[in-house]
Protein backbone atom coordinates (compact mmCIF):
# COMPACT_ATOMS: atom_id res chain seq x y z
CA UNK A 1 0.00 0.00 0.00
CA UNK A 2 1.07 3.70 -0.38
CA UNK A 3 0.47 5.08 2.58
CA UNK A 4 1.45 8.53 1.38
CA UNK A 5 -0.95 8.67 -1.51
CA UNK A 6 -3.58 7.75 0.69
CA UNK A 7 -3.41 10.28 3.30
CA UNK A 8 -2.85 13.04 0.53
CA UNK A 9 -6.15 11.98 -1.10
CA UNK A 10 -7.48 12.04 2.04
CA UNK A 11 -6.87 15.43 2.35
CA UNK A 12 -7.46 16.59 -0.58
CA UNK A 13 -11.05 14.93 -0.14
CA UNK A 14 -11.51 16.38 3.11
CA UNK A 15 -13.18 19.89 2.93
CA UNK A 16 -15.60 21.79 4.69
CA UNK A 17 -18.54 19.56 3.13
CA UNK A 18 -17.51 16.29 3.54
CA UNK A 19 -16.46 17.14 7.24
CA UNK A 20 -19.87 18.68 7.88
CA UNK A 21 -21.41 15.86 6.65
CA UNK A 22 -19.79 12.98 8.08
CA UNK A 23 -20.34 15.00 11.33
CA UNK A 24 -24.19 15.68 11.56
CA UNK A 25 -25.14 11.89 10.39
CA UNK A 26 -27.47 10.60 13.44
CA UNK A 27 -27.12 6.95 11.72
CA UNK A 28 -30.64 7.43 11.90
CA UNK A 29 -31.36 5.20 9.22
CA UNK A 30 -33.85 6.98 7.39
CA UNK A 31 -31.91 7.10 4.13
CA UNK A 32 -32.81 3.72 3.78
CA UNK A 33 -35.76 3.98 2.58
CA UNK A 34 -34.49 5.40 -0.84
CA UNK A 35 -32.03 3.13 -1.55
CA UNK A 36 -32.53 0.66 -3.71
CA UNK A 37 -30.41 -2.42 -2.81
CA UNK A 38 -31.80 -1.91 0.77
CA UNK A 39 -35.60 -1.95 -0.66
CA UNK A 40 -34.63 -5.12 -2.58
CA UNK A 41 -32.56 -6.89 0.19
CA UNK A 42 -33.21 -4.98 3.70
CA UNK A 43 -29.74 -6.05 5.29
CA UNK A 44 -28.05 -3.32 7.66
CA UNK A 45 -24.85 -3.09 5.23
CA UNK A 46 -27.43 -1.72 2.57
CA UNK A 47 -28.28 1.45 4.78
CA UNK A 48 -26.68 4.08 2.54
CA UNK A 49 -24.94 5.22 5.79
CA UNK A 50 -23.23 2.25 5.98
CA UNK A 51 -21.15 2.91 3.01
CA UNK A 52 -19.23 5.88 5.05
CA UNK A 53 -18.00 3.32 7.67
CA UNK A 54 -14.40 2.95 6.23
CA UNK A 55 -14.78 6.90 5.59
CA UNK A 56 -15.31 7.07 9.15
CA UNK A 57 -12.34 4.66 9.99
CA UNK A 58 -9.79 5.94 7.60
CA UNK A 59 -10.52 9.67 8.51
CA UNK A 60 -10.55 8.28 12.64
CA UNK A 61 -6.96 7.02 12.12
CA UNK A 62 -6.07 9.62 10.04
CA UNK A 63 -5.28 7.92 6.93
CA UNK A 64 -2.60 6.01 8.82
CA UNK A 65 -3.64 2.06 8.08
CA UNK A 66 -1.76 -0.21 9.93
CA UNK A 67 0.41 -1.90 6.29
CA UNK A 68 -0.39 -5.46 8.15
CA UNK A 69 -4.11 -5.09 7.73
CA UNK A 70 -4.03 -2.67 5.46
CA UNK A 71 -5.21 -4.92 2.02
CA UNK A 72 -7.95 -6.29 3.29
CA UNK A 73 -9.04 -2.80 4.90
CA UNK A 74 -8.91 -1.44 1.01
CA UNK A 75 -10.58 -4.35 -0.18
CA UNK A 76 -13.67 -4.17 2.10
CA UNK A 77 -13.63 -0.35 1.23
CA UNK A 78 -13.66 -1.50 -2.58
CA UNK A 79 -16.37 -3.58 -2.05
CA UNK A 80 -18.68 -1.15 0.27
CA UNK A 81 -18.41 1.76 -1.86
CA UNK A 82 -18.11 0.37 -5.19
CA UNK A 83 -20.12 -2.90 -4.95
CA UNK A 84 -23.41 -1.73 -3.23
CA UNK A 85 -24.25 1.61 -4.52
CA UNK A 86 -25.17 3.36 -7.96
CA UNK A 87 -24.35 7.09 -7.03
CA UNK A 88 -27.80 7.37 -7.55
CA UNK A 89 -28.43 9.86 -4.96
CA UNK A 90 -32.23 9.10 -4.01
CA UNK A 91 -30.99 8.31 -0.68
CA UNK A 92 -30.31 11.66 -0.11
CA UNK A 93 -34.39 12.72 -0.61
CA UNK A 94 -35.01 10.69 2.44
CA UNK A 95 -32.20 12.61 4.83
CA UNK A 96 -33.38 14.91 6.99
CA UNK A 97 -30.05 16.60 6.77
CA UNK A 98 -30.13 16.45 3.00
CA UNK A 99 -27.04 14.35 3.18
CA UNK A 100 -25.56 13.27 -0.41
CA UNK A 101 -23.75 9.21 0.14
CA UNK A 102 -23.02 9.41 -3.55
CA UNK A 103 -20.97 12.58 -3.03
CA UNK A 104 -19.28 10.49 0.02
CA UNK A 105 -19.03 7.05 -1.83
CA UNK A 106 -17.41 9.12 -4.72
CA UNK A 107 -14.81 10.73 -2.13
CA UNK A 108 -14.21 7.29 -0.95
CA UNK A 109 -13.98 5.75 -4.45
CA UNK A 110 -10.67 7.93 -5.23
CA UNK A 111 -9.07 6.57 -1.98
CA UNK A 112 -9.57 2.96 -3.68
CA UNK A 113 -7.93 4.63 -6.70
CA UNK A 114 -4.93 6.03 -4.94
CA UNK A 115 -3.92 2.58 -4.28
CA UNK A 116 -4.97 1.00 -7.86
CA UNK A 117 -8.00 -0.36 -6.42
CA UNK A 118 -10.54 0.32 -9.18
CA UNK A 119 -12.23 -2.64 -9.72
CA UNK A 120 -11.95 -4.41 -13.39
CA UNK A 121 -15.09 -3.73 -15.08
CA UNK A 122 -14.84 0.05 -14.44
CA UNK A 123 -10.87 0.33 -15.17
CA UNK A 124 -11.36 -1.62 -18.52
CA UNK A 125 -14.21 0.67 -19.61
CA UNK A 126 -12.23 3.79 -18.27
CA UNK A 127 -9.41 2.57 -20.23
CA UNK A 128 -11.86 2.69 -23.83
CA UNK A 129 -12.98 6.14 -22.25
CA UNK A 130 -9.70 7.15 -22.69
CA UNK A 131 -8.66 5.79 -25.34
CA UNK A 132 -11.23 5.68 -28.17
CA UNK A 133 -13.32 8.39 -26.80
CA UNK A 134 -16.21 6.17 -24.79
CA UNK A 135 -16.44 3.56 -22.32
CA UNK A 136 -17.25 0.73 -25.00
CA UNK A 137 -14.42 1.16 -27.38
CA UNK A 138 -16.66 1.94 -30.50
CA UNK A 139 -14.56 2.66 -33.42
CA UNK A 140 -15.44 6.20 -34.83
CA UNK A 141 -16.16 4.26 -38.12
CA UNK A 142 -18.93 2.14 -36.03
CA UNK A 143 -20.21 5.26 -34.41
CA UNK A 144 -20.48 7.15 -37.92
CA UNK A 145 -21.88 3.86 -39.77
CA UNK A 146 -24.05 3.70 -36.83
CA UNK A 147 -25.61 6.95 -36.93
CA UNK A 148 -25.94 6.77 -41.00
CA UNK A 149 -27.83 3.53 -40.76
CA UNK A 150 -30.55 4.83 -38.29
CA UNK A 151 -30.46 8.11 -40.41
CA UNK A 152 -31.48 6.05 -43.45
CA UNK A 153 -34.04 4.09 -41.59
CA UNK A 154 -35.64 7.07 -40.21
CA UNK A 155 -35.77 8.94 -43.97
CA UNK A 156 -38.03 6.55 -44.62
CA UNK A 157 -40.34 7.37 -42.39
CA UNK A 158 -39.37 11.17 -42.05
CA UNK A 159 -37.91 11.40 -45.32
CA UNK A 160 -36.20 15.20 -44.83
CA UNK A 161 -34.79 13.92 -41.28
CA UNK A 162 -30.87 15.23 -40.88
CA UNK A 163 -28.43 13.66 -38.61
CA UNK A 164 -25.79 16.68 -39.12
CA UNK A 165 -21.90 15.66 -38.20
CA UNK A 166 -19.93 18.21 -37.08
CA UNK A 167 -22.32 21.39 -38.03
CA UNK A 168 -20.16 24.40 -36.85
CA UNK A 169 -22.12 27.33 -35.21
CA UNK A 170 -25.43 24.53 -34.59
CA UNK A 171 -27.64 25.50 -31.35
CA UNK A 172 -27.15 21.61 -29.74
CA UNK A 173 -24.35 19.33 -29.36
CA UNK A 174 -26.16 16.21 -28.60
CA UNK A 175 -24.01 13.02 -26.61
CA UNK A 176 -25.01 9.66 -26.25
CA UNK A 177 -24.68 6.64 -23.95
CA UNK A 178 -22.64 4.67 -25.81
CA UNK A 179 -24.84 1.14 -25.04
CA UNK A 180 -27.23 3.17 -27.66
CA UNK A 181 -24.49 3.40 -30.35
CA UNK A 182 -23.50 -0.31 -29.79
CA UNK A 183 -26.63 -2.45 -28.29
CA UNK A 184 -30.02 -0.32 -28.98
CA UNK A 185 -29.48 1.31 -32.17
CA UNK A 186 -33.08 2.08 -32.15
CA UNK A 187 -32.63 4.84 -28.74
CA UNK A 188 -30.84 6.19 -31.97
CA UNK A 189 -33.56 6.62 -33.91
CA UNK A 190 -35.83 7.55 -31.40
CA UNK A 191 -33.34 10.13 -30.55
CA UNK A 192 -33.17 11.32 -34.11
CA UNK A 193 -36.49 11.41 -34.93
CA UNK A 194 -36.95 13.97 -31.44
CA UNK A 195 -34.59 16.05 -32.29
CA UNK A 196 -36.42 16.44 -36.09
CA UNK A 197 -39.47 16.52 -35.11
CA UNK A 198 -38.98 19.07 -32.28
CA UNK A 199 -37.29 20.97 -34.99
CA UNK A 200 -33.75 21.59 -33.02
CA UNK A 201 -30.62 23.03 -34.45
CA UNK A 202 -28.61 20.13 -33.59
CA UNK A 203 -24.85 18.30 -34.10
CA UNK A 204 -23.01 15.07 -33.55
CA UNK A 205 -19.73 15.62 -33.02
CA UNK A 206 -17.12 12.65 -34.89
CA UNK A 207 -14.13 13.64 -32.07
CA UNK A 208 -13.93 11.56 -29.04
CA UNK A 209 -16.18 14.17 -27.17
CA UNK A 210 -19.55 12.24 -27.57
CA UNK A 211 -19.46 10.04 -24.55
CA UNK A 212 -21.51 11.67 -22.27
CA UNK A 213 -21.76 9.28 -19.88
CA UNK A 214 -18.13 9.98 -18.13
CA UNK A 215 -16.95 6.62 -16.67
CA UNK A 216 -14.12 8.32 -14.20
CA UNK A 217 -16.43 10.13 -12.43
CA UNK A 218 -18.51 7.19 -11.33
CA UNK A 219 -14.64 4.94 -11.34
CA UNK A 220 -13.62 8.32 -8.47
CA UNK A 221 -10.70 8.86 -10.81
CA UNK A 222 -10.89 13.04 -10.84
CA UNK A 223 -7.68 13.47 -13.52
CA UNK A 224 -9.49 10.60 -15.87
CA UNK A 225 -13.27 12.14 -14.72
CA UNK A 226 -11.72 15.99 -15.71
CA UNK A 227 -9.82 14.61 -19.02
CA UNK A 228 -13.04 13.47 -20.27
CA UNK A 229 -15.48 16.33 -18.96
CA UNK A 230 -12.91 18.43 -20.85
CA UNK A 231 -13.27 16.21 -24.25
CA UNK A 232 -17.26 17.13 -24.54
CA UNK A 233 -16.68 20.74 -23.36
CA UNK A 234 -13.68 20.74 -26.03
CA UNK A 235 -16.14 19.42 -29.01
CA UNK A 236 -18.95 22.12 -27.97
CA UNK A 237 -16.72 25.03 -28.04
CA UNK A 238 -14.77 23.69 -31.61
CA UNK A 239 -18.30 23.51 -32.88
CA UNK A 240 -19.67 26.60 -31.07
CA UNK A 241 -22.76 25.55 -29.97
CA UNK A 242 -24.28 27.43 -27.16
CA UNK A 243 -25.47 23.88 -25.01
CA UNK A 244 -24.42 20.63 -24.77
CA UNK A 245 -27.75 17.72 -24.34
CA UNK A 246 -26.14 15.04 -22.00
CA UNK A 247 -27.89 11.56 -22.44
CA UNK A 248 -27.24 11.19 -18.66
S1 LIG B 1 -27.32 9.92 5.93
FE1 LIG B 1 -29.01 11.12 6.81
S2 LIG B 1 -30.76 9.70 6.89
FE2 LIG B 1 -28.91 8.48 6.58
S3 LIG B 1 -28.29 7.85 8.64
FE3 LIG B 1 -27.17 9.76 8.17
S4 LIG B 1 -28.47 11.42 8.96
FE4 LIG B 1 -29.75 9.57 8.88
S1 LIG C 1 -26.70 6.73 -3.78
FE1 LIG C 1 -26.06 4.64 -3.25
S2 LIG C 1 -26.73 4.38 -1.15
FE2 LIG C 1 -27.87 6.15 -1.98
S3 LIG C 1 -29.79 5.29 -2.78
FE3 LIG C 1 -28.33 5.31 -4.46
S4 LIG C 1 -27.40 3.26 -4.43
FE4 LIG C 1 -28.38 3.56 -2.43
Amino acid sequence: MDIAKLKQTLAGKSGARLKLWMEICARCGLCAEGCHFFQSDPRPEHVPAYRLKPLAELLRMNGEVDEAVGEAFMQSLVDTVYGTCTMCQRCSMFCPHGISIAFLVRATRALAVSQGMTPQGLASGLANALEFGNNLGISEEDYRETVEWQLEELQAEMPDAIAPMDKKGAEVLVTFHPRDIKFYPQNLYNYLKLYNAAGLDFTLTSSKGWDSTNIGLFAGDDPAATELCGRVVAAGENLGVRTVLSAE
